[in-house]
Order: structure tokens, then sequence, then C-alpha cells
């Protein structure tokens, strides 16, 4: 049996300590907040349910499900409405929606009919020549044309970065779209002769879930079996090595200092909070510096509830998002009151609109009052809106996402060399095993 410490309680530190519990080894998790959870975090306010940080789980893979049902966090959860596979996105203006079949292929204005002819070139398209070193935006005009990368890319990238298609490595932000090419060449091609071949790692039917409290419930389930394992508003502020184990050393709310030896120490906490640890013992200290460099951006999520009747919009997707040339401020709009049920008081909606990220950094740092106005402006115009927002709330994240952006590639082998020299000493987390909730629910536990 080993003793196990996990530096910070968010869904990559919950699952690993969970996993290590379930392994046979003696664990501690450590949090420096007074919650586990970190990022992922539900609020309930005047009748409102908002998720400050993600607001939906993509459960594609068999595994997120079956490490879903392991945490009992599988037969609660709540499946979006069936409209949120209608997705739009601004154009021109206005807010169209995207195609989900041939006829709404053809007849759909998402795209020219040039833009629309140039993606059927795509299985002919070869391999790229440098492709580690591709971007997502590179790749996306290669194999689908310009306008596929304006209106399709840009406007996802968005949505799941907060950033843009230039500044993503393709092989780090999406593994698999690189390997099919690799393997395939074309990735229409590819994907159809992946659905057919046995022993596919995806379900049948993706679902796209959140719960009856908000994503903060998924963290509570992750939590329960481990109450004894998890020390709450413990500050890690030093590593260090103690003979041939690892000494941690913590700051508790009374600021009492405490010590601990442990076999093995996972870091789960964000690139930018790296470097607030004081590593002893590290001669590669520019190495850990490295850790620290993953590039991300400021983002503001704006939450307002207005009168069913005052929006004049059906409402009746997953939300908009909106491509970078259309020039307006906000990033996207998320129509949670469609999504799931119990988001607004009945009569009333819910809309979670994203502003800032890397295509207006400084935006998400204006003071708040005008932040609402200009998400007040452009939404009224959008959905045809009127009248006054009958609920307002505003988080702003100072460092939102860590983006698989050029230096990823660099920052994992580093990581992993830090643990070949100091054994015993791993790096986990989004920064550096990707940011999305499946991702961080299956960290490697070696
Ligand atoms: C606004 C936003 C929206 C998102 N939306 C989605 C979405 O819809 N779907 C999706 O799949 N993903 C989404 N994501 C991404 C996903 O939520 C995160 O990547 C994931 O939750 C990160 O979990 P983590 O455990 O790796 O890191 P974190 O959640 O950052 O947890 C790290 C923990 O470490 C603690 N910590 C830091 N320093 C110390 C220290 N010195 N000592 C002890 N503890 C410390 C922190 O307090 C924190 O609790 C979103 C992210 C953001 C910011």
């Amino acid at each position: 049996m080993k003793h196990i410490a996990i530096i910070g309680g968010g869904v990559t530190g919950l699952t690993l300590a969970s996993k290590q519990k379930k392994a046979g080894n003696k664990v501690k998790l450590f949090e420096s907040e007074n919650r586990v959870g970190g990022v992922v975090q539900s609020k309930r306010i005047n009748g409102f349910l908002i998720d400050l940080g993600a607001n939906t789980l993509n459960v594609r893979l068999k595994k997120t499900k079956k490490i879903l049902e392991d945490h009992n966090a599988w037969n609660n959860c709540v499946e979006a409405n069936k409209l949120a596979n209608k997705r739009m996105i601004v154009r021109g203006g206005n807010i169209i929606e995207l195609p989900h079949g041939l006829l709404s292929f053809i007849t759909s204005p998402f795209l020219s009919i040039k833009g629309k002819i140039r993606l059927f070139f795509e299985p002919f398209i070869p391999r790229a020549k440098n492709s580690e070193q591709e971007t997502v935006a590179s790749f996306i005009s290669r194999r689908l044309g310009k306008e596929a990368l304006m209106y399709g890319a840009n406007p996802f990238i968005s949505g799941i970065y907060a950033s843009k298609p230039e500044s993503l490595n393709l092989k780090q932000a999406f593994p698999k779209l690189w390997d099919i090419e690799k393997n395939y060449r074309s990735i229409i091609l590819g994907m159809l002769k992946l659905s057919k071949k046995k022993g596919n790692p995806n379900l049948k039917k993706p679902r796209l879930i959140s719960y009856h409290n908000g994503m903060e419930e998924l963290v509570e389930n992750l939590s329960t079996s481990m109450k004894d394992e998890i020390f709450l508003s413990h500050s890690v502020q030093k590593i260090s090595p103690s003979k041939n184990r690892w000494a941690v050393t913590c700051k508790n709310k009374s600021g009492e200092i405490l010590k601990e030896d442990f076999d093995e120490v996972f870091s789960t906490i964000p690139s930018h909070k790296i470097s607030s640890i004081e590593w002893n013992g590290i001669k590669e200290q520019q190495d850990i510096a490295k850790l620290s460099t993953a590039s991300n951006y400021p983002l503001a999520l704006v939450y307002l509830g207005f009168k069913r009747e005052s929006v004049k919009h059906p409402l009746d997707g997953f939300g908009f998002l909106v491509p970078e040339v259309e020039n307006l401020k906000i990033l996207g709009t998320l129509f949670s009151s469609t999504l799931f049920p119990g988001r607004a008081p009945d009569g009333q909606v819910l809309l979670t609109t994203f502003v800032g990220g890397e295509r207006n950094p400084e935006l998400a740092n204006l003071p708040e009052s005008k932040i609402l106005s200009l998400v007040k402006t452009e939404l009224a115009h959008l959905l045809d809106i009127h009248g006054d927002p009958t609920f307002v709330e505003i988080k702003k994240w100072k460092n939102a996402i860590p983006l698989p952006d050029q230096g990823m590639a660099e920052r994992k082998k580093t990581a992993e060399n830090l643990s070949k020299m100091y054994p015993g000493l791993f790096f986990r987390g989004g920064h550096l095993e990707g940011v999305s909730l499946p991702n961080c629910l299956d960290p490697r536990s070696f």
C-alpha cells in the first residue's frame, strides 16, 4: 500500500484520489479552497440555477459512462433537451441554424454554395506534410476550405476553448482528427470506416448531460466516498524530497503549517498555479516554470433571466456561437433553460453569454456594468428581446481555460521527464491531458 498525496480537489484530483483509493492506496487530497470541485461550481439564486464553470458533460465514450456509473453519477444525470441537437451561429447579423441532415445542408445559408461544394473535395485532399505542428486553422482550411474555417471551426473553437483556431495545435486539441488523417488520409472516409470497426470505444448514442442541481452534483458524487481523505482549506506551499519520499507542506485555515511524507505526489492544480508552490530539491526549476506557461485568457459568463414573453426568439436549441468575422463583442450564448429543466423559475428563461477569451480578453476585464450593457445590447438585437432582465449575475474567470497550444507537446514532455528524474512526482490536469470533463474524469494514475 502506497501513501499518496493529491494536490487539488477539482474533477481531476477527485477522480484520481478515488482511483488510488480503489487500488488499495492510502490517499490524502489537499484542496486550498473550502470546497471541492475547482472550476465546476453551481449556484441557486432567486429561483435560477447557474453553472459558474462547466455547463454540460458530453458523454461520447463508453469509458466515461463507466466512470460515472462507478461514482453513482449516471442514473441521476439529466439528459439535455432533444432541442440541444439544434446548433446555431450568427451569419450576416442573424441567428441561423446549422444543418443536421442532407436536406438542411443543401438549404441552410450557413455556407455559400461555393463553400458547400468545397466540402466535397475533402476525401481527395492529401495528408499534411508537417502535421505535428499544424494548427487547427490550417487543418480546417486545408481540408474543408476557408469558409468552413470562418463559419464552422472559428465559432466552434470559441465555444469550447474561448480561443482561436489559429492558436491551437491540432494534434493536442483534437488528437482523434489528427490520428484519422494520419491513418486514413480523409476525415470523412476515416470516420465512416471507424464507425463500422469492432471495438469502437464510442457509445452508440452519445449523451449530453448535467444534473438536477447543476454540474456541482457531479462533484458531490465524485467526493462522497472520500470524506475522510479530503482536506479542505489546505493550501500546499512546498514539495520537497525526503529520504526517497516526498514531503508535502500545507497551510491550513488557521494558518498552521503542516508537513507530512508521502510515497507519491500528484499535482492536479492548474498550470497558472504551479509556480505558487515551492518545488524544493528540483534542480530543473526552468522545467517547473515551463509547466506554468499554458496560455489562457480571461472570460466572463453573464447570466440573464427574462420573462418568457420578453424574448421573441423561440430559444429552440443549444444556443448560438458568433464567428469572429461577424464583429460582435459576445462569443455566444447558451439557452440554459432550454437545455436542462429547473434552470429558471416558471414563466422565465435563463441565458448564459460568454464574453472575452482570446478574441477579446480586454472585454472580460471591463467593469461588470459595462459587460452587462454590451451583452444586453447585442442580445436584444439577436434574440429580439424587449424589456429588462429579471435576473443578472456575472462570473469572471481570470485564467479560464488552458489552451492546447503549440507549447503543449513540450509541456507534456517536460512533465514526463520530471517524473522520470524524480520518481513519485506526477503532474496531471487539463493543461496536460485536455480540458474537457471526460478527460479530467480519466487522469492517468501512474
Ligand atoms: C468557464 C468554463 C466553462 C467550461 N465549460 C465546460 C463544459 O461545458 N464542458 C466540459 O467538459 N468542460 C468545461 N470546462 C472545462 C472543465 O470544467 C475544466 O477543464 C475542469 O473542470 C478542470 O478540472 P481540474 O480538476 O483539472 O482543475 P480545477 O477545476 O482548476 O481544479 C484544481 C483545484 O486545485 C486547487 N488548488 C490550486 N492550488 C492549490 C494548492 N496550492 N494547494 C491545494 N489546492 C490547490 C484549486 O482550488 C482547484 O480546486 C469549462 C471550464 C471553464 C473555466
